[in-house]
């Protein structure tokens, strides 16, 4: 992407609306502007890191034996009142009429929903367990919506559910799901914690919650430090399934309820999150992983033909990881931009350099500085991790 082209208004300044780090730097970063409180358009930087996210994320679920599938977001009443949870979400739960007064939300979550499939779709102890997920958008009318996509009211989620013929199988792939997301957030470069929880109103027996720490996290975690949390992990038992008759046929050719397990992470909210984490005064300092470009290419003087020659030719060997700085822009407004956007490795193409027949490659997170053969350039940058 040739960074003259990108859509990143970047801001000098810290924007007044916003409280916590990630937040200013995901503004001032232009990966996010704000459509109203809660609502967020995600520009083209953002929508790349929350793409990398959901990428791990879908690997690793479809890994580990879950099956995508892609549940809707209106959701009728009569669903919700099967599980008495119309009335027990309250205030929340986004509530809109159609042309023929006919009540629907706009999904929170999707255990309601999930149950009706399974009971429809899968019938027989044959065709258990099964775990089934979904990436998709969010509703929560929350009461206090606030720090960017963190706690937004629309959001994306990663939601999985799994259907079981007895505990012992369901704790089998409750094991297999947290496993999943240590190896998530394990590859996503996060510092991360597991606790014990509340189930909330998700209901169940027992859960855990997943949290990336963090000096603005919202909850107080065992060990003292503040957490944010991303994942949330539930035994559900036959809540749902019970409720809403969701049974199968048992070998003994008699019904019985199903037993279930639901496992959740905050897509969007882990953008935010790895931010918190990851930071300085000059911007984002992004994991690897979920930067959403890996490295920019910068002639010192855009104008420059030999300079522009050379960044483009690494540029475009580079790929889709890479961004141009093809900007006519003083080289310190560029790198200051390159830097608060959080780009890991930076390859500065310029006159010194250039005579030697060397570029400089910088990495953001420790300042480590190398001068690297221009025709060697291209590796040295795919190595560094
Ligand atoms: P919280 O306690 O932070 O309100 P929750 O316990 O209600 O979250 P879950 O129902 O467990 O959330 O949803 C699964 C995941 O979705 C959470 O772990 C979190 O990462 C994410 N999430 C929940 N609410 C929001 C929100 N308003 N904005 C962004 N992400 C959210
Ligand atoms: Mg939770």
């Amino acid at each position: 992407m040739r960074m003259s082209r990108l859509v990143a208004p970047t801001l000098r300044e810290d924007p007044a609306e916003a409280e916590v780090a990630s937040h200013k730097l995901m503004l001032r970063a232009g990966m996010i502007r704000k459509v109203a409180a809660g609502v967020y358009n995600l520009l083209p930087l953002g929508f790349r890191a929350i793409t990398k996210v959901t990428q791990i994320v879908r690997e690793e679920m479809l890994n580990s034996g879950a099956q995508e599938v892609l549940m809707p977001t209106l959701l009728p009443k009569e669903i919700w009142e099967e599980s008495g949870r119309w009335g027990e979400y309250g205030k929340e739960l986004f509530r809109i009429s159609d042309r023929h007064e006919h009540e629907f939300c706009l999904g929170p979550t999707h255990e309601e929903i999930i149950t009706s499939l399974a009971r429809d779709a899968v019938k027989s102890y044959q065709k258990l367990p099964v775990t089934l997920f979904q990436i998709q958008t969010k509703f929560r009318d929350e009461i206090r919506p606030r720090f960017g996509v963190m706690r937004s009211r629309e959001f994306i989620m990663k939601d999985a559910y799994s259907f079981h013929t007895s505990e012992a199988s369901l704790d089998e792939e409750y094991k297999n799901m947290r496993a999943a997301y240590s190896r998530i957030f394990d590859r996503m470069g996060l510092n991360y914690c597991i606790q014990d929880a509340d189930s909330g109103l998700m209901g169940g027996k027992f859960s855990e919650e997943f949290h990336v720490i963090a000096d603005s996290g919202e909850e107080e975690l065992a060990n003292g430090k503040r957490g944010i949390e991303v994942g949330h992990i539930f035994k559900l038992g036959t809540k749902y399934s019970a409720k809403m008759n969701c049974v199968y046929i048992d070998e003994e050719n008699k019904e019985q309820p199903m037993i279930m397990g639901c496992y959740g992470i905050g897509i969007s909210r882990i953008v935010a999150a790895a931010i918190e984490q990851g930071h300085d005064k000059d911007g984002i300092i992004w994991p690897t992983a979920l930067a959403p470009f890996k490295v920019a290419v910068v002639p010192v003087d855009s104008k420059d033909k030999e300079q522009l020659e050379t960044a483009e030719k690494i540029y475009r060997e580079l790929g889709s990881e890479a961004l141009l700085d093809d900007r006519d822009l003083r080289i310190g407004v560029k790198l200051k931009d390159i830097d608060l956007i959080g780009i890991p490795v930076k390859v500065i193409v310029g006159p010194k350099g250039l005579k030697e027949g060397k570029v400089e490659v910088k990495l953001r997170k420790s300042g480590e500085l190398s001068m690297v053969p221009i025709n060697e350039a291209v590796n040295h940058v795919r190595n560094i991790r």
